[in-house]
């Protein structure tokens, strides 16, 4: 396996498809409320995809049914949408990735339904501070591990655990590439970040333990201890200034930092 370094060319290619997703997770924010399903959710997310000229990237992958992952509560990543509705003060998490014209986009957010408790804002919080946190680490010549230690710190400074069972990954001209990118771990260790590296990074915190059970389903992860369970990701390239996150919407253009 190796890692690949893009060009500026390539770059903009993996920024439109995530820009794609990113306004996917917009238009998927605006509507989730009490009563709706996630599969409802998921065409949404699907016909906005299509419409802007991307396919969704995980509808088939590996026989994944459908273009969007949700994750309620208990569940930490890959639940398959159903006829389920949300219900007020649930969390969600949203994980979305979509392929054009050869490059690939992915990232994810957890969102409230409705009025939730302090208990799960603070957790969505801390792990949206975890990623950012990973995401300033990133600059020329420093590890991956780098970003990895800086998730599992912030994350354990609030007494969460970040889960180790599944990790991040590089992007581009496929879904899942080279470097693993893990949410824990000491600094100075992993591959060395270069200019053109394109990392989907993705931090899983749980409010309790970090063991994860697969369901049945052969997809869904939840917690083992039924504990909430927030995800957050960006892809972000790796610049001469430090990271680009690409995943953000064409009216939100912002280097993070
Ligand atoms: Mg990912």
């Amino acid at each position: 396996m190796t890692i690949h370094y893009r060009t500026a060319e390539e770059i903009e290619k993996i920024r439109a498809a995530n820009r794609i997703v990113a306004a996917a997770l917009d238009r998927l924010e605006e509507i989730v409320k009490p009563g709706i399903t996630t599969v409802e959710l998921d065409r949404e997310a699907e016909a906005l995809i299509r419409d802007m000229g991307g396919r969704p990237s995980f509808k088939g992958y590996r026989g994944f049914p459908n273009a969007l992952c949700v994750a309620v509560n208990d569940q930490v990543v890959h639940g398959i949408p159903g006829k389920q509705a949300l219900k007020a003060g649930d969390i969600i998490g949203l994980d979305v990735g979509v392929e054009k014209e050869g490059y690939y986009g992915d990232a994810a957010r957890t969102v409230p339904v409705g009025e939730t408790s302090q208990e799960a804002i603070k957790l969505m919080e801390v792990t949206m501070e975890s990623l950012m946190k990973g995401i300033a680490e990133i600059r020329p010549g420093a590890r991956v591990s780098d970003i990895s230690h800086a998730i599992q710190s912030h994350v354990e400074s609030h007494g969460y655990s970040v889960v180790t069972a599944y990790v991040g990954h590089g992007i581009g001209s496929s879904p899942h590439e080279e470097p693993q990118v893990p949410n824990f771990g000491r600094k100075g260790r992993g591959p060395i970040l270069r200019e053109g590296m394109v990392l989907a990074i993705e931090p899983m915190v749980n409010i309790g333990g970090p063991d994860v059970t697969l369901m049945k389903d052969g997809w869904t992860v939840r917690t083992s201890d039924g504990s909430l369970s927030a995800h957050f990701e960006h892809s972000v390239a790796v610049v001469r200034g430090g990271g680009d996150v690409l995943s953000v919407g064409s009216k939100n253009v912002k280097k993070l930092s």
